[in-house]
């Protein structure tokens, strides 16, 4: 029998609320569901959410009865912001969370690096955001309990599966015994130790580092911004490197590296932290200064991913599918692309308006994105904690001469997570004018956005399915335009047209954004009329013309969603 703790999880800023445990007892007998999601952290719920959008039902079941342990991820990028706005949650995050956009790198002692993420007047939000991952799953979980076609089960936990023929059926341990499930798909959500990983026996690829990290959230009242701060090679921490970040409510994040041959059982006794700790102010000035431990624990980088996440009728997303070091802010930040991404093929295939292929594109790319993302964390591992030999010689090479070499600071730069460019996508279409443009989104890359006035934003406007842009200052959309546009709704495609340039509402466009001052056109590099962007339901371009007809609308929607 499963017996999930009822005790509210401590912490000295964030209210744990207990659910109630979901009992099969209390309900009526259980049909057959489309999508059962296993586990409630940012992947499973930003799936359940967007698959809502699709009109697609699901049931989230999930082990504990509370969101999860620790503020964990506590920075979110502009990417993230974007798709979370989708979901209905980007206000409350920023209404409640710390922008920035500022980093600074010192090498012992002396102030090396300022980094500077770029804050473009088109975007809506900060390149980062820091907010503590409990009250981003609040958020979510508020989100999920207002959209009827999401349910969230307390209390339940998969113990096992078995792949038939069109459907899984699960085994759910919950406080009053076990109750089976039947769905036609299960998404795996169940975070980085997934028990239905291991039940499958599935083996991820990639590398683990060695050395761990400590990360302490301490409440304490430091009069500095909210800015990125590392320390390369203190001298309370010989060759090791520390972090700081400031969280909402008074906290501080410290996370630093132990020394070679330290466990996490020493590294976490009260008397190490604490010294570590005051070491710590003692060094940026705050010496003596009281703080109160809220949460600490121990991690290690890893850049491992499955090679394939579908698994039969099994979906793998977050970090059941790839465990991502988090230098680079990368865990949840991916997580909500991998989530964004299967909700959209998972629902136009239960739609029956793609084949299955469409699923294995969404593996084929999520994949893609994990390795790009190993390749590039496993960069900044290697400079953060570089395992011995060639890679800590390079290291403290950089670091010693950019004391006297501005030319090598920038090696400092810390590469953040950013999304994923689908270039090589198979829903990309061949025969439009990609190369042919000199500015604006490619193939496979997210939009950019766009002010269209102080407050309202390109990005607002977008559908949950695909969108057509159409650059036109003509008083009405053409008719054969909107006659595919009309037989691919008619077939259940949700496609919104958006015309661009013109002053007065264009006739046959759901909407008309005007582009006085041509801004628009100059980011999107079209240089006249008649030209055209088809973005997939991600928002990811999948096609652009400098002149759009209704063939080439056509093969375009055709290849995007391939039978
Ligand atoms: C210490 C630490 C610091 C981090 N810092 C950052 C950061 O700064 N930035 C960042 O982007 N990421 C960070 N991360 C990573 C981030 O927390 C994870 O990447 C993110 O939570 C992954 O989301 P997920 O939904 O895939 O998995 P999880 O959040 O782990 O959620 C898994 C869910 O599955 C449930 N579950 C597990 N097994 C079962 C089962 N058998 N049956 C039912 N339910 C089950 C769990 O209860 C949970 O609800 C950090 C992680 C840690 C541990």
């Amino acid at each position: 029998m499963h017996t999930p703790s009822d005790e509210a999880r401590p912490s000295i800023y964030y209210n744990y609320k207990v659910h109630q445990p979901w009992l099969a007892s209390q309900h009526g007998s259980q049909p057959r569901h489309k999508v059962v999601i296993v586990g409630s952290g940012p992947a499973g719920m930003v799936t359940a959410l967007e698959l809502a959008r699709h009109g697609i039902p699901s049931v989230v079941v999930t082990a504990d009865l509370q969101v999860s342990q620790g503020s964990r991820a506590i920075v979110f990028t502009r990417r993230s912001m974007e798709i979370l706005q989708q979901v209905g949650v980007a206000d409350r995050m920023t209404d409640n969370g710390l922008p920035w956009r500022f980093g600074n790198s010192y090498y012992r002692g002396q102030h090396v690096f300022r980094m500077e993420a770029p804050h473009d007047p088109d975007d809506r939000f900060f390149p980062m955001l820091n907010i503590q991952q409990q009250y981003m799953e609040e958020y979510l979980l508020d989100a999920c309990e207002a959209q009827p076609l999401v349910e969230v089960r307390w209390g339940n936990k998969l113990t096992s599966l078995t792949q038939h023929d069109g459907h899984v059926t699960a085994e759910i341990d919950t406080p009053e015994g076990p109750y089976t499930l039947e769905t036609r798909w299960l998404v795996a959500a169940d975070g980085g130790r997934s028990s239905i990983r291991s039940m499958m026996g599935l083996q991820m690829e990639g590398a683990s580092y060695e050395g761990f990290f400590v990360i302490a959230d301490i409440r304490i009242d430091l009069p500095l911004p909210t800015e990125r701060l590392a320390y390369f090679d203190p001298e309370w921490n010989r060759g090791n490197t520390i972090l700081m970040h400031r969280e909402p409510h008074g906290i501080w994040r410290v996370d630093y590296q132990l020394p070679k041959g330290e466990s996490p059982e020493e590294a976490l006794r009260p008397e190490s932290l604490k010294a570590r700790i005051d070491a710590q102010l003692a060094m940026i000035g705050f010496a003596g200064k009281t703080w109160e431990m809220d949460w600490c624990s121990v991690y290690s980088a890893r850049t491992l991913t499955l090679p394939d996440y579908v698994q039969g009728r099994v979906l793998f997303t977050g970090d059941a599918a790839h465990l991502l070091p988090i230098f680079g802010v990368r865990g949840a930040n991916t997580a909500f692309q991998d989530a964004q991404s299967l909700a959209w093929h998972l629902a136009f295939v239960l739609k029956g308006l793609a084949g299955p292929k469409l699923l294995a594109n969404h593996s084929a790319e999520r994949v893609g994105a994990a390795r790009e993302i190993i390749h590039e964390a496993g960069k900044s591992t290697r400079f953060m904690a570089p395992p011995e030999g060639g890679f800590a010689l390079l290291r403290d090479a950089v670091l010693s001469l950019s004391l006297s070499q501005p030319f090598v600071r920038p090696l400092y730069h810390w590469r953040t997570s950013r999304p994923h460019a689908y270039t090589h996508s198979m829903l990309n279409s061949p025969g439009d004018d990609n190369r042919l443009f000199t500015a604006g989104p490619a193939h496979g890359a997210p939009p950019q956005n766009i002010r269209l006035a102080p407050n309202d934003f390109l990005l607002d406007h977008l559908g949950g399915g695909f969108d057509l842009l159409y650059f036109t200052q003509a008083p009405a959309m053409p008719e054969a335009l909107m006659a595919v546009v009309n037989r691919a709704r008619a077939r259940g495609i949700p496609l919104k047209v958006l015309a661009v340039g013109a002053a007065q509402a264009v006739a046959g466009a759901d909407l008309t954004l005007a582009d006085a001052d041509g801004h628009f056109r100059q980011r999107y590099g079209v240089p006249a009329s008649g030209a055209g962007y088809l973005l997939r339901p991600d928002q990811h371009v999948c096609a652009r013309w400098l002149t759009l007809d209704a063939t080439r609308l056509q093969a375009a929607l055709d290849m995007a969603l391939p039978q």
